[in-house]
């Protein structure tokens, strides 16, 4: 912001003194997440709940259609999910009867021409996630998914322009329709992308640890639409709302760009449209899509064809202590038990499979251990679990479930490396051959010749004939050069057949040359 001050009086001529002062703006983003449950039917009808069905138009029925006369039916599963992640959150069942009402709209995709969804009495109110307040959870039904066809056009008669895409047809697809989608929203206490994507990503966790979503964001079970504002007073700016949001960076990338595209339109001098705007993936910008539609724009109306009912029904305690060990009680016994640093944590964390394979593995190799053994061996473990069984996992593109190696004879590997039986080069060649044949690590090692020679003569011996065969080494490194003795360690190893324990080849290699 540029101020003119115009002086005058005492000093002549007149003249200008630009100031230029930076006001500070404060972003608020409020987040509004679709999530598509994981039950076994539909919201309404019982018709197959597959999200990622690739036949079109194979899981429909006359109620996802929107036959007339048809009745829908609320699916309980999908209430009790609501229950349940809004409980895990702290939120509030609501009190009075919860009740469907019908959203209006017209889209290709919503047969009905109205979605059911619940407009104020949401199945819970209020909760916590990372310290950022929630409005409600409450559920409604997905669309059906639209898919456009075109046709690349290209100019015949002017060669040098540049070919363009023409639509020629739209097909619906309905097995989305009437899919269980739960939609949660926030209030405005999100100070930045980063703080989104944190918020976001510990939702997903959740809604995997409580096996109610899959929520991957890139098959479109978990949509995210952020509404972003910026002011530099007390009062709340106008908001912007951003959808096409498929990835968790597009989240991150979308809000930092609309809070200074904000600043930009404020600084100007001009104002911030309410709007519904777009995120375009390969420019990274939002667009205008629409002016933002009201509530009073749907016409919102209580559903006639389903009952107001009663969340009292559900047994909540039950529910309750039917949820499994979350995300952050996860965190903290993980820290206790193995007292493990909190980046290494998250490793684990992030991947339900993986660290139950690690709890397995670490329980095995614990038995019977100090604690110091204890403290020693985990860090092995840890680091030969997210380097090496994690590179196979990687390669085979597999779960830790999956894997051929059991997570006891992946602890009994850890326990060779520990006791100098094999070298890290082996234990890797040792562990691939694991995976290949289910066999454990001391019976590979046995039948290939791999154990580690930490036998002391022999080494002497071998170290011996090599100093012998290089003199010009022996006799360089006795003159200072450093790098001789690496090239003395090589041939020793290699004369050894990569099985020397290295650590006992080297220092005896430094006695002898002395
Ligand atoms: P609308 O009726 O326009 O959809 P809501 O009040 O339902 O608006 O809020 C939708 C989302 O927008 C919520 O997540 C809420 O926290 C957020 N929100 C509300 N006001 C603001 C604001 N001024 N700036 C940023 N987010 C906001
Ligand atoms: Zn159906
Ligand atoms: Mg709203």
């Amino acid at each position: 912001m540029v101020f003119l001050i115009l002086t005058q009086g005492w000093q002549k001529p007149p003249f200008f003194i630009i100031i230029s002062t930076n006001i500070m703006y404060f972003p608020t983003i409020g987040l509004e997440i679709h999530v598509e449950l994981k039950t076994k039917t539909k919201m309404f009808c019982g018709c197959l709940n597959n999200p990622d069905e690739k036949t079109p138009n194979l899981n429909i029925c006359p109620i996802c259609l929107a036959h007339p006369g048809t009745l829908p039916a609320i699916n309980k599963k999908a209430v009790e999910a609501v229950l349940k992640l809004g409980l895990a959150l702290g939120g509030n069942p609501s009190a009075d009867n919860s009740k469907f009402d019908r959203k209006n709209y017209f889209y290709p995709d919503l047969p009905k021409g109205y979605q059911i969804s619940q407009y104020d009495h949401p199945i819970i109110s209020g909760g916590k996630l990372k310290n950022i307040r929630l409005r409600r959870i409450h559920l409604e039904e997905d669309t059906a998914r639209l898919l456009h066809e075109t046709y690349n056009m290209k100019h015949e008669a002017q060669k040098n322009v540049p070919s363009f895409k023409l639509q020629v047809s739209s097909l619906v697809d309905f097995n989305r329709a009437g899919l269980p989608l739960m939609e949660l929203v926030t209030e405005p206490d999100i100070k930045s992308g980063k703080e989104a994507v944190e918020f976001a990503k510990e939702l997903q966790l959740i809604l995997r640890y409580l096996g109610i979503s899959d929520a991957d964001m890139e098959k479109g079970h978990m949509r995210i639409e952020a509404n972003i504002s910026i002011s530099s007073g007390n009062q709340l700016g106008t908001k912007v709302e951003v959808k096409n949001l498929n990835s968790f960076r597009s989240v991150g990338d979308a809000i930092d760009y609309e809070i200074k595209r904000q600043e930009e339109v404020l600084e100007k001098g001009e104002s911030i449209k309410h709007e519904t705007r777009g995120w375009d993936e390969i420019h990274k910008k939002t667009k205008h899509q629409r002016a933002k539609e009201e509530a009073h724009d749907y016409r919102y109306f209580p559903e006639p064809d389903l009952p107001p009912f009663d969340l009292k029904k559900f047994n909540h305690k039950e529910l309750k202590s039917s949820l499994p060990e979350l995300p952050d009680q996860k965190r903290e016994r993980f820290a206790k038990e193995f007292l493990l640093n909190p980046e290494q944590i998250e490793i684990l964390i992030s991947d339900q499979e993986l660290s139950h394979y690690f709890e397995e593995s670490a329980s095995e190799l614990f038995s019977g251990k100090s604690e110091l053994e204890k403290t020693k061996s985990i860090q092995l473990l840890f680091n030969y679990l997210t380097s090496d069984l994690k590179g196979l996992i990687n390669e085979k593109n597999i779960t830790a479930a999956e894997l051929k190696i059991t997570p006891e004879n992946f602890a009994d590997l850890v326990v060779l490396i520990i006791k100098n039986e094999i070298s890290s080069r082996t234990a890797k060649d040792v562990l691939k051959e694991m995976n290949e044949t289910g066999l454990d690590p001391r019976q590979i090692i046995e039948k290939k010749g791999l154990s580690q020679i930490s036998d002391k003569e022999s080494i002497e011996r071998t170290i011996k004939e090599v100093m012998a065969e290089n003199p010009a080494a022996v006799s360089d490194y006795k003159g200072g050069k450093e790098t001789a003795l690496q090239f003395l360690i090589g041939k020793s190893m290699a004369k050894l057949k990569g099985r020397g324990n290295p650590e006992m080849v080297k220092n005896i290699l430094k006695e002898f040359l002395i």
